[in-house]
């Protein structure tokens, strides 16, 4: 499909170029001939009728065919040279305007391909639960012994499944929201998003032992969506919690530089292997590690919505991670701008 395009644009691109090329060769052209005329045909009249009246017919004739066939060579001279000219135009430019549509539609197919990456990922992410779901209710429904036990075990696994639904369904909508950008931006302190976030992931890390311990170096206004951020920096501190150890502790530092506010969780966990670094804010990317662990729920989609976060602020969300050592994820806000 974007091949063809590419031909297409490519056809427009040359098109124009030939369109502004001939039009400059037609009128250099004519602008030539008549300087010829002026410089050929002129002094044969002078020799003519002025400067030599007594020259014999036959010899005056003779120069005026002289200067006549000057006259045609040259007309056919430039003519070529326009003519080889236009034709390199055509040459050049069409793999000038090949390589100028690649690139003008480049941006686009990537785009499409991300879509099409997206959709593909969100179909297989949904089509697991129902699939899972409809074959147990199967299987439970063929057992003519069900006993009332067993039907409620299979009823709160129906639950579990669509509860994993609706989490998909809800990160999926919250990127499609952020997506168009529909944040309110007011003056928000950065020391209550971080009180916020830690009380909403307090009761998973109380489940692992885990302490959170905060540092916000002075008090920090910034003009954010406050429940987006704070909702990004639950992500990160219940990331942290995912892939640490029990028992282990998790810092959030809050500073200000420059002019941006910046968040630092740091955790001693998992870490992250470099060649999974560059993906772990694609939507639906899993590191092979978290996908193999039973325990640890996601569908890779919390680092893309805090991506997305941290950009509708025109801000950043970096990483840093060793293997085995630990990860630590810093989101930087800008203060003032976007207000
Ligand atoms: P999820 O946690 O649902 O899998 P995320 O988008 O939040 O999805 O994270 C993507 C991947 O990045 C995770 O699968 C995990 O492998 C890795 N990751 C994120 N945060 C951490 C962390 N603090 N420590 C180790 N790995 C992490």
């Amino acid at each position: 499909m974007f091949e063809k395009a590419s031909v297409k644009l490519t056809l427009l691109y040359l098109a124009i170029l030939m369109a502004i090329s001939l039009f400059f060769s037609a009128t250099l052209y004519q602008a030539y001939l008549s300087e010829l005329e002026h410089g050929l045909r002129r002094p044969g009249n002078v020799f003519e009728l002025e400067i030599l009246p007594g020259l014999s017919r036959s010899i005056r004739d003779q120069i005026l065919a002289a200067r006549e066939q000057q006259f045609e060579e040259a007309k056919d001279r430039i003519l070529i040279r326009l003519l080889l000219l236009n034709m390199i135009i055509l040459t050049g430019g069409g793999l000038v305007s090949y390589y100028l549509a690649k690139r003008t539609l480049q941006p686009i197919e990537e785009a499409h391909e991300s879509l099409e990456r997206f959709t593909a990922d969100a179909s297989h992410e949904l089509r697991t639960p129902i699939t899972a779901m409809k074959s147990e209710n199967e299987v439970a429904l063929m057992d003519p012994k069900l006993s009332l036990n067993e039907a409620r075990l299979q009823l709160t696994s129906n639950i579990e499944e669509l509860d994993k639904l609706t989490n998909l369904t809800e990160g999926l909508l919250r990127l499609s929201r952020l997506d168009n950008h529909k944040l309110s931006f007011e003056p928000s302190e950065a020391g209550l998003i971080v009180e916020e976030a830690i009380k909403r992931v307090t009761p998973q890390a109380e489940a692992k032992a885990i302490q959170i311990s905060s540092q916000i170096s002075s008090v920090k206004t910034l003009n954010a969506d406050a429940s987006s951020l704070t909702e990004a920096i639950v992500i990160l501190l219940d990331n942290a919690i995912k892939y640490s150890p029990e028992k282990s502790e998790i810092k959030i530092w809050v500073g200000q530089e420059s002019q941006f506010v910046t968040f630092v969780v740091s955790d001693i966990g998992t870490g992250i292997k470099a060649r999974e670094l560059p993906h772990i804010f694609d939507r639906f990317y899993r590191a092979d590690s978290s996908r193999s662990k039973q325990e640890t729920t996601g569908y890779g989609l919390g680092l893309a919505i805090a991506k997305s976060i941290a950009e509708a602020h025109h801000g950043k969300l970096l990483v840093k991670s060793t293997p085995g050592k630990g990860s630590c994820f810093t989101l930087k806000i800008p203060v003032l701008k976007h207000l």
